[in-house]
């Protein structure tokens, strides 16, 4: 029967009592609207046996209502302001451990391993902060913790990137590196009018869920990566050109890059953003990597 943080009367309430003015340069755009903190929960599909990483609790919109419908949280907030406030906010909730560490410095493993069992179900859900949204993602995903999904806010255009299909105008690195781990879809759209201070930018729910097994099994994940990267560096030019500006344009170096498409079945022709992620792996395995 608590009084939601996420209405726009008490968190005004929340802000004046604590003299706390947001501050833009850490992506601060809080949500006032409990139906979309509803809304995000059911996406997440949290229960009593799911602990939940929150990155950016804010005043706790967000972390009170993952915390009445799931085990433990454990939320990361950098900005020390928000420390006090918090304890404040959060003093009627025993399930929730606020961290105050920048998350993308955090040892997540350690850190979570002092609170919760790394073998129970775990999900990411968050209001990310806009300004680092792909470099948190990619640390979960490389992180050693065995996430099981992640729902979490972003800007739309970054949400249309990471689910975008191949030959699509989206579909580029990022596409690739994430969905090669997880499953990704947009969960739903989120209009601008649900924070303080209302963004610029549209936003969206990305829901991504772990993959029982990778999209392919590639011999050498990090040249597999490498030449994802190399092939979307000039998205207007072939694979073929990409590949020789990044390897080098020596007679040996183009022998090597005919037969290795050859072998895969990749007319050098296309561009990186026709190849599927199967494609690369079957051209990042086709390729001897000693020779480039
Ligand atoms: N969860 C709240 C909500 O939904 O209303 C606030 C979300 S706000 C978009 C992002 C939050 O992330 C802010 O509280 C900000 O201070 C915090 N933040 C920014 N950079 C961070 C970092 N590197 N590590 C942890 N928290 C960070």
């Amino acid at each position: 029967n608590l009084k939601d943080i996420a209405t726009p009367s008490r968190t005004k309430e929340i802000l004046q009592k604590h003299g706390f003015s947001l501050k833009k340069s850490l992506g601060q755009n809080f949500i006032v609207e409990p139906n979309i903190l509803a809304s995000i929960v059911k996406a997440a599909g949290l229960d009593e046996h799911t602990n939940v990483i929150e990155v950016g609790p804010g005043i706790g919109a967000l972390t009170e209502y993952v915390a009445r419908s799931s085990k433990q949280v454990v939320a990361f907030e950098i900005d020390d302001r928000l420390i006090p406030v918090l304890e404040d906010t959060l003093s009627p909730y025993d399930n929730i451990r606020v961290v105050h560490q920048d998350v993308l410095k955090a040892n997540l493993k350690e850190v979570l391993a002092e609170t919760i069992d790394l073998e129970e179900p775990l999900m990411v859900v968050a209001n990310l902060p806009y300004y680092i949204t792909t470099p948190i993602i990619m640390h979960f995903l490389e992180s050693e913790l065995r996430i099981d999904g992640l729902v979490i806010m972003m800007q739309k255009e970054v949400a249309d990137r990471i689910t975008a299909a191949p030959g699509s105008k989206a579909y580029g690195s990022l596409s690739i590196a994430i969905q090669y781990y997880m499953e990704a879809e947009i969960a739903f759209i989120v209009p601008k009018t649900v924070f303080v201070p209302q963004p610029n930018v549209d936003s969206a729910i990305l829901k991504l869920t772990r993959r029982d097994k990778p999209v392919v099994e590639v011999k050498d994940e990090k040249f597999f990566f490498e030449l994802i990267r190399a092939s979307f560096v000039q998205r207007r030019k072939t694979i073929w050109n990409n590949l020789l500006i990044r390897y080098g344009k020596t007679d040996e170096i183009k022998a090597e890059l005919t037969a290795g498409l050859e072998k895969a079945g990749i007319d050098p022709k296309r561009r990186g953003e026709s190849l599927s992620i199967a494609e690369f792996g079957k051209l990042a395995d086709s390729l001897r990597i000693e020779l480039l």
